[in-house]
């Protein structure tokens, strides 16, 4: 219920809440979600407090779980509430086509209808002039919540038609113990300074690295189709693989420093990048990939086969995805 998220979510709580107590529903949400664990399942608490016809009329106790509308929300067999997802990469125009067709017959059983849309900026250009006609002519009943991780990726007509609801970048337990382990790790192993990578000889890594991680979080294990030129061309013995891994994990690093908001520091050339990745990445992600990366930098340290190396780091990263 929408009431278990009054600790996680006080901001984005406290609106949702307070302009449906003084009806002022808004006719489409945008939750910005910054990769919140919980995200679909706040959507759906909240879809399910408008829908609920005892919340509506009892404003001061939102706390029904149990009437027929609610358990079939909890069954996905409610009518008047449509969820869309990406199907495959996009969100197609048929999927907008067919919300429209299903919601244009009146309510029967209740009297608002809601469609949730997640991951709203993988609609292709016809789905989002689709949905975009549709918000510009609000019918009364209809509710729209949308949501994004990136609301930049979304058409400005879009966003302006919707109130925005922010959510916080909630870290679970285990991510902050994760983010401990992980920044107790780096700070055990600070060999690299500022000085060194913005020495001359040092941009071939650097842009090795970046290219890299950029090609991994894209096409994942297919990276070691092209390892050779990808990786091995500038780390071509053990000494330099540990240089490597080195700064594989400072590149990382300063992707987490970007998801806490703090400065980057040591691929500051390389911002553009790594900001686009911190946007891409939960911090659960990036702390997965640190670790990995710290664990194997010292099993290289203790082994002489370089040859395999790159393989078994991307399949630990694999595994962890
Ligand atoms: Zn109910």
């Amino acid at each position: 219920m929408l009431d278990d998220y009054k600790q996680e979510q006080p901001i984005a709580y406290k609106i949702l809440i307070n302009s449906i107590k003084k009806d002022r529903c808004s006719h489409a949400y945008l939750f910005e979600t910054k990769h919140y664990a919980n995200k679909k399942k706040f959507a759906l608490a909240f879809a399910k407090y408008l829908l609920c016809p005892h919340n509506s009329a009892d404003k001061d106790h939102p706390q029904c779980m149990n009437c027929t509308q609610c358990k079939r929300i909890d069954e996905g067999n409610f009518t008047e509430l449509k969820i869309i997802e990406p199907d495959g990469l996009w969100i197609k125009k048929e999927q907008i086509d067919q919300l429209q067709k299903e919601f244009s017959t009146k309510s029967v059983e209740s009297t608002k209808k809601v469609y949730i849309i997640h991951e709203a900026e993988k609609m292709n250009a016809a789905a989002a002039n689709s949905i975009l006609k549709f918000l510009e002519e609000p019918e009364e009943n209809i509710i729209a919540i949308l949501l994004t991780d990136n609301i930049y990726q979304l058409l400005n007509t879009i966003v302006s038609r919707c109130q925005i609801i922010p959510l916080n970048d909630h870290v679970s337990d285990q991510t902050s113990s994760m983010l401990e382990k992980v920044m107790h790790l780096i700070k055990q192993d600070n060999d690299i300074s500022k000085e060194d990578l913005s020495d001359e000889k040092n941009i071939d890594k650097i842009k090795t690295v970046t290219k890299f991680v950029e090609q991994y979080e894209t096409i994942h294990k297919d990276v070691l189709l092209s390892i050779k030129q990808l990786w091995f061309d500038t780390f071509s013995d053990k000494e330099k693989m540990i240089e490597g891994m080195e700064l594989l994990m400072y590149f990382y690093k300063d992707i987490l420093n970007v998801r806490l908001h703090s400065k980057i520091e040591l691929f500051i050339d390389e911002k553009e990048i790594i900001d686009s990745l911190a946007s891409k990445l939960s911090m659960n992600e990036v702390c997965d990939r640190l670790d990995v990366i710290i664990n194997l930098k010292d099993y290289l340290k203790v082994n002489a086969n370089i040859n395999l190396f790159m393989d078994k780091l991307i399949i630990e990263l694999e595994r962890r995805r």
